[in-house]
């Protein structure tokens, strides 16, 4: 059942795969062992790969129409609909994001992001 983010979450949403340098740690594209390319390896769950698919968001990353073996090139897959909307939906309507986005790029409380203090 997909959460409903808080409205703090959706304040402290900051996607690192749009940020600027800086402001977070940035993310880059990649592209996974099945040959997908994705804006972030956060996204490439091959242990979980149903689960993933169930994510209305994510899995439209996962069509056969934008695996590399049927794509010149990088740019043919980030230029796609599907990507482009991915990415426009993070900011036009971050309160829709993927739960695996809310996890990875909330900012207070993200596990995976190293804090210092100086
Ligand atoms: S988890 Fe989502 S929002 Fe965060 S960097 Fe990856 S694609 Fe972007």
């Amino acid at each position: 059942m997909k959460k409903t983010p808080t409205s703090q979450e959706i304040q402290n949403f900051q996607p690192k795969c749009l940020g600027p340098e800086g402001a977070n740690v940035g993310r880059s594209i990649a592209v996974t062992a099945t040959g997908f390319v994705l804006p972030c390896c956060w996204l490439d769950r091959p242990d979980n790969f149903d689960k993933i698919m169930e994510d209305k968001k994510i899995s439209p990353l996962f069509d056969e129409a934008l695996h590399i073996d049927n794509n010149d090139t990088i740019e043919d897959i980030v230029s796609s609909d599907p990507w482009q909307k991915f990415m426009r939906e993070l900011t036009e309507k971050p309160e829709e994001s993927s739960y695996v986005c809310f996890e990875m790029c909330c900012t207070p409380g993200n596990r995976h992001r190293k804090q210092e203090k100086w």
